[in-house]
């Protein structure tokens, strides 16, 4: 992002336009709707702008742009349709202390007048930094058919209405008053006409001030293996209303930046080997949080009730009498057979599927290396890169092919997503080369397995 969007207070400040034909005017058009002093400079105005002067809308300099004529000014426009001219304008303004915006000349404008979808006082901008205007046009076109005309004037007289509006607790109490005011409420007094408005808020906000106060929740949420379209509508939605969210360190900014601005995000990372924030620090904060009658999310990778330790937190909130819910996700073992094509289970070679963990509180884990090491079985094993050795040697020693097919997938769906296809036989080797979050499918192949080929080279070197 080389622009950064602002909303920038030009009550009363001057705006300074120089040029007085149609690049003049178009800009005109926009800033006649804000409540700055606009001036122009300009040595042959045309008679539309002549007309602005002479009903006061503008105040107009029959000249040319000359030293001085920026000063004060929060914004100047070289709108003069020349750009020797526009230029000389832009190196007065900048001297002078303005920022300036050139028509037409994105390299030397120190700002860009995005593209306004107009509700006053709400307001949405439209920038594309000068990639795509006609993207901007359609994006635009389209909020403007969304965005009820009404908007406005809802949001003017809710603007009137928040001092009062304080007697409810700031947070979800408060929160849930303006939702209410703004899907329902508001409009539906509005078809009995504005004045009906600030009526429709005092009985509104007397209900909410009336009602029992907000009972602490915590919502388990399973938020997939990274890409956020991999959320379930359930989690966005428990995301969207969070007061707080807990996160493990698996979780991906995408996801992070879907919670509202003012949530509180606590990261409660925990890696296998670093640093790690102690189970009890977290059951401390899910207790201290929900019992003040927030909401929170609890928000773990893949699908909370798999290697989550989603039971011990569920036992502490049921201790202190909190409610909660789980709302599952896409476990990594899912996500990483769709990327190869692959399913977990299948008709006369494998009627069921494991989930392992390479680790557990004890060191490497134990399991029944018996049963996986017969022909045909299917495994997806988490946690498992600093264990590929000891699982190597376990599967083989109780009689698994050295051939045996086995697939890394690292980072599921997200942009660095690599996929190692490989055998038990190099299994260590690969697994060695592998940095973030994997998992590994025992007994599957890539479907295409030739695409698969190029990265075991890479992973070998
Ligand atoms: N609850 C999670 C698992 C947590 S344990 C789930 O259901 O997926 C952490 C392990 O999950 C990691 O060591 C790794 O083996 C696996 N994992 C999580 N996210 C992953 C991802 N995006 N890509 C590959 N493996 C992932």
């Amino acid at each position: 992002m080389n622009h950064f969007p602002i909303f920038l207070n030009i009550d009363g400040r001057r705006i300074v336009v120089a040029g007085g034909g149609d690049a003049a005017i178009a800009k005109l058009r926009l800033l006649l709707k804000t409540t700055a002093h606009l001036t122009v400079v300009a040595e042959f105005p045309s008679p539309e702008v002549e007309r602005l002067a002479d009903v006061a809308a503008i105040r107009l300099i029959r000249r040319a742009f000359a030293p001085g004529d920026a000063l004060c000014a929060a914004l100047v426009y070289g709108a003069t349709g020349d750009a020797a001219e526009d230029a000389r304008v832009a190196a007065i303004a900048r001297a002078e202390g303005a920022l300036v915006n050139i028509v037409d000349n994105l390299t030397d404008s120190q700002f860009l007048t995005p593209a306004i979808v107009d509700r006053d006082p709400v307001v949405v901008a439209i920038g594309t930094e000068g990639a795509a205007p006609v993207l901007a046009r359609a994006i635009k076109a389209d909020v403007e058919s969304r965005l009820s005309p009404v908007v406005g004037i809802l949001a003017r007289i809710g603007k009137s209405f928040r001092h009062a509006a304080e007697a409810l607790p700031m947070g979800s109490r408060r929160r849930d008053f303006w939702a209410e005011y703004y899907a329902t409420t508001g409009p539906d007094a509005l078809a009995n006409g504005e004045q009906a408005l600030t009526p429709a808020l005092h009985d509104l906000l007397a209900r909410h001030l009336a009602a029992e106060p907000a009972q602490g929740h915590v919502d388990f949420v399973g938020a997939g293996p990274g890409d956020p379209d991999l959320m379930t509508l359930k989690a966005r939605r428990a995301l969207d209303r969070a007061d707080v969210v807990i996160h493990d360190r698996l979780i991906t900014p995408a996801i992070l930046d879907l919670a509202r601005r003012e949530a509180l995000i606590i990261d409660a990372g925990k890696t296998g080997f670093g640093p790690t924030t102690p189970q009890a620090e977290i059951n401390a904060a899910l207790i201290a949080h929900a019992s003040e009658g927030r909401r929170v999310v609890r928000l773990k990778s893949g699908d909370s009730g798999v290697f989550g330790r989603l039971d011990e937190e569920i036992a502490v909130l049921d201790a202190h009498g909190l409610s909660y819910a789980v709302i599952p996700g896409i476990t990594a073992a899912a996500a990483a057979a769709a990327a190869i094509g692959q399913s977990l289970t299948r008709r006369g070679r494998n009627a069921s599927v494991r989930f392992l963990t390479g680790h557990d509180v004890a060191g490497f884990a134990d399991h029944d290396w018996k049963a996986l090491a017969r022909p045909g079985e299917v495994a997806a094993i988490y946690m498992a890169k600093r264990a590929a050795r000891f699982l190597q040697g376990r599967l083989m020693m109780h009689g698994a092919a050295a051939d045996t097919p086995v697939t890394v997938v690292e980072n599921v769906s997200r942009p660095d997503q690599r996929t190692l296809a490989t055998t038990l036989r190099l299994l260590p080797e690969v697994a060695a080369g592998i940095e973030g979050p994997a998992i590994l499918l025992y007994g599957l192949a890539p479907r295409q397995a030739a695409r698969a080929l190029p990265d075991l080279k890479e992973a070998m070197q």
